[in-house]
């Protein structure tokens, strides 16, 4: 690893929300590994942090509490990591439990869309893919249809069943970009916008996201993540000094076998200041 730091991972997922690992199991693999220090960032859920804080201490590996947030910036779905979060606060939990109140309905209509497509049952196998309920979403409609050999794997079923266009795809809300900040910062965390490349937007709209984002307290973003491609890396590098923004790196681990694995990116690039500059 580089002088920026050691091999931390500083986003993944349980089976609390769409990963496949309990998280016990996230944490013994991050051990194994290498990772000396990781964030669980569950989508809008804090559930799992309790389990993963006991494994963590039994295994010497230092849990940073997380959350990311499913939020709407105009009309594009945009994901804010919420890190060093005290799980306890009340108006970052009564927030992520309004936000996760809108899962079940969408799930319905996404099953309604895919019923039409000649997909019958996929509620029942989506919630069959869940084992928090509470968080159903299009990652379990995904392995569901890849169990009954609609595709090969995850990704395609994305391209061709969830994305905007197609049959399982259903317009959603989620939370304002301000708001999610506000809860984050008031359960005394630090903001850092997921995945910036993976946003369909222009140059100039990442950078008036990028500048709302901030105005409302928003301090860090993703440079080195499984989401992006290795040629992003140097571009959100490249923001994140011209912006002074903090840099963060993680795999985004949801499954063995999907994706990037825990603590097996680059590390940062130069010139940046980590997120975890001050921990
Ligand atoms: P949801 O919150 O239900 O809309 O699900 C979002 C999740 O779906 C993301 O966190 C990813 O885990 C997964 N996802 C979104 N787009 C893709 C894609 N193109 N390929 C694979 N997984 C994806
Ligand atoms: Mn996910
Ligand atoms: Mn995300
Ligand atoms: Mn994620």
């Amino acid at each position: 690893m580089s002088a920026s730091g050691e091999n931390f991972d500083l986003h993944c997922h349980s089976s609390a929300s769409d990963g496949v690992l309990t998280p016990a199991e996230l944490v013994r693999r991050a051990a194994d590994r290498g990772v000396p220090m990781l964030a669980l960032t569950d989508h809008d859920e804090l559930g799992a942090l309790a389990e993963a804080r006991g494994r963590a201490a039994a295994l010497g590996v230092r849990l940073v509490d997380g959350v990311e947030i499913s939020v709407t910036w105009r009309t594009t779905t945009v994901h804010v990591v919420g890190l060093g979060i005290d799980p306890a606060n009340g108006t970052l939990r009564r927030g992520l439990e309004k936000v996760r109140g809108s899962r079940a309905a969408r799930a319905a209509r996404i099953a309604e869309g895919l019923a039409a497509a000649g997909i019958p049952d996929s509620l029942a196998g989506a919630y069959a893919q869940a084992r928090n309920p509470r968080l159903i979403g299009r990652t379990h409609f995904a392995r569901f249809l890849v169990e009954r050999g609609h595709a090969r794997d995850v990704k395609s079923v994305f391209d061709r069943y969830l994305v905007a266009g197609r049959p399982g795809h259903v317009p959603h809300r989620w939370a304002e970009l301000a708001d999610a900040v506000g809860w984050i910062r008031a359960a005394g965390g630090r903001a850092v916008v997921a995945h910036p490349g993976r946003y369909k937007i222009h140059r100039g709209a990442m950078r008036e996201l990028l500048a709302e984002f901030r105005a409302a307290g928003g301090e860090g973003i993703e440079v080195v993540t499984g989401s992006h491609r290795r040629d992003q890396y140097g571009e959100f590098a490249a923001l994140a000094r011209e912006l002074d923004l903090l840099a963060s790196r993680g795999s985004d681990f949801h499954a063995p076998g999907e994706g990037a694995d825990l603590g097996a990116l680059p590390p940062l690039p130069g010139g940046l200041r980590p997120v975890w500059h001050d921990w």
